[in-house]
């Protein structure tokens, strides 16, 4: 063994996902180790899984099974590592398996097994942490866990309940992010909409202020910070609307990512939504009003149990009356361990492919339509690379990895990072063509 402990580490899942494995490599460079590049120089690796549906599942246990024939020392974390029994029946020779959100457990477990260094090299940890995200965004957890019960979800099973960080805390990581060179914060948890009510939204303390751990005050101290800030996993509740006049303002990004699922009341009662009874178009009618450069995302699942043919109908006239500008859909699949796997009436293999290609062909001409409105308007994008085509950017309406692209055709003198002015010169189903100059062209 060399005399500096080495760890490999393998990230799998989600945003929240990635934010614990920062959690652990940040205390992992504090306390001296040094993060292996590959297998073969770590002395031992960490796997943090993902554990949401049955094909994560399968490419987590791949995961740990290349770790263990490449390396052979293997300590497993994350949503799958929630289910032990699991990850130990197909591979017992893990060193330890801890759930997810469990960094302090599983810094014991590397600690049993690769003893730290005895001189830790600590100022070599930047204060915002070691961040796996490029250097210009980054995700910002403000809480874990959930407090609803959706029944094709385990995450609840999983993570458990609704835990906030108070906003003081959030607000100083955000603050080292912001000064460490991020430009955009993309606030992440299973349900912002719901942040500080375990809290009780308790006031904390930044900077010697006080801030209530609650959504519209620590998004509107967020946005002070000068960096772009989007909201994610937000559900369309009555409080929400207290979020628009601050998209409107330009104090926080006009984006909102809102999970609807459904849209047939049948549906989403069986689904157990948050929110399931507010009216979502009349709410989504009104914020627009109010900001009307609101980009509104969402997903939905086509073929849940008991949808029938007027079920599926109804989330087609909801997408035609919403207009929801970034639209995602998936077929049902039963996840182990979730209350909908009890309910009667599934749907057909076929049937389910059939409705979400319906879905995404709709939903295909509205983005179309929606993106063509923005043709010769001047907006701010946000560069994210450099190619021999110009720049990959995005504006206000896309979060990164998820939504589209604006490919600044003259931007190639750009940097990963910078913030500037382009013309919209063309537009697709879900990307934009843009130049810095129109004239030039
Ligand atoms: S809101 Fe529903 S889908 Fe989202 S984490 Fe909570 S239980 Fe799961």
């Amino acid at each position: 063994m060399r005399d500096i402990p080495r760890v490999g580490f393998v990230s799998l899942g989600c945003p929240k996902a990635l934010v614990d494995s920062e959690h652990i490599l940040t205390r992992l460079r504090a306390e001296g180790y040094h993060v292996a590049p590959d297998y073969h120089s770590a002395d031992l690796v960490v796997v943090n899984t993902c554990g949401f549906i049955d094909a994560a599942v399968e490419e987590s246990l791949d995961a740990i099974g290349e770790a263990l024939a490449e390396n052979g020392r293997v300590i497993v974390t994350g949503c799958l590592g929630a289910k032990g029994d699991t990850v130990l029946a197909h591979h017992p020779q893990v060193l330890a398996v801890t759930g997810p959100h469990a960094a302090a457990e599983v810094m014991e477990h590397i600690h049993d097994h690769l003893p730290p260094p005895a001189d830790p090299y600590t100022s070599l940890i930047p204060p915002q942490g070691l961040k796996l995200t490029p250097r210009h965004y980054a995700y910002l957890k403000i809480s874990e866990g959930c407090n609803h019960r959706c029944t094709f979800c385990i995450i609840p099973g999983l993570r458990g309940d609704l835990v906030s960080r108070p906003a003081g805390e959030v607000l100083g990581e955000a603050e080292h992010l912001v000064a460490a060179g991020v430009r955009e914060l993309n606030v992440i948890s299973q349900d912002t909409s719901a942040y500080g009510l375990d809290l009780k939204y308790r006031t904390s303390f930044w900077n010697g202020r006080p801030v209530k751990t609650r959504i519209t005050e620590l998004a509107r101290a967020l946005g002070g910070l000068g960096a772009w800030v989007r909201l994610l996993y937000v559900y369309p509740y009555p409080h929400v609307d207290e979020l628009i006049p601050l998209m409107a303002e330009g104090h926080i990004l006009p984006y909102l990512d809102m999970p609807l699922q459904h849209a047939s009341p049948c549906i989403l009662r069986l689904m157990k939504r948050p929110a399931h009874a507010e009216n979502a178009l009349a709410r989504i009618r009104a914020w627009r009003e109010t900001c009307p450069g609101l980009t509104l995302r969402s997903t939905f699942i086509a073929g849940f149990p008991g949808e029938t043919e007027e079920d599926f109908r109804q989330l087609l006239e909801f997408l035609e009356a919403a207009e929801l500008d970034r639209v995602g859909c998936f077929t049902y699949s039963p996840v182990e361990g979730a209350a909908a796997n009890a309910l009667p009436d599934p749907v057909p293999e076929e049937v389910k492919a059939e409705r979400r290609d319906r879905l995404m062909e709709l939903q295909a001409g509205i983005s179309a339509r929606r993106l063509a409105r923005r043709l010769g308007q001047r907006i701010e994008v946000l560069v994210d690379a450099v190619t021999e085509d110009g720049a990959v950017a995005r504006n206000a309406a896309d979060a990164p990895e998820i939504d589209g692209v604006v490919l600044v055709e003259d931007g190639h003198g750009l940097e990963p990072g910078a913030r500037v002015e382009v013309t919209v010169t063309d537009t697709g189903e879900y990307d934009l063509w843009a130049r810095l100059d129109p004239d030039a062209a």
